[in-house]
């Protein structure tokens, strides 16, 4: 066995590699051998982090915008004031779930047509 200069890139730790491990995937891949076992893991690991980010990125943008449509896009709207929308949805001139079906429509268009 050999040392090798180069630190594990997950835990900054010397990794050693013998001759024969030159080229192999740990070496590419800069880990000692116990973060190599492991990398599977904290690869998964911060993928599902930044899948629930990104998740938490989108519901949030989407809450803003439910924010616009309710509310600051109609203050200044004489066409449909907060009040209209409002009377509608009391009324039942229109109904949550036909404005979400029209949402789903636009969403389903423009993802799988
Ligand atoms: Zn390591």
């Amino acid at each position: 066995m050999r040392k090798d200069p180069t630190l594990c890139r997950e835990c900054d730790k010397p990794h050693y590699l013998s001759d024969d491990q030159a080229g192999t995937e740990r070496e590419i891949e800069r880990l000692c051998s116990t973060c190599y076992v492991t990398f599977p893991l904290i690869e998964r690991n911060n993928k599902l982090e930044n899948n629930i980010e990104m998740k938490k990125r989108i519901l949030g943008t989407i809450e803003d915008l439910c924010s616009n449509f309710l509310y600051y896009d109609r203050k200044e709207d004489e066409d449909l004031s907060p009040k209209d929308l409002r009377e509608a949805v009391e009324t039942g001139i229109i109904t949550i779930d036909e404005m979400v079906a029209e949402f789903r429509k636009h969403l389903t268009n423009s993802f799988y047509a």
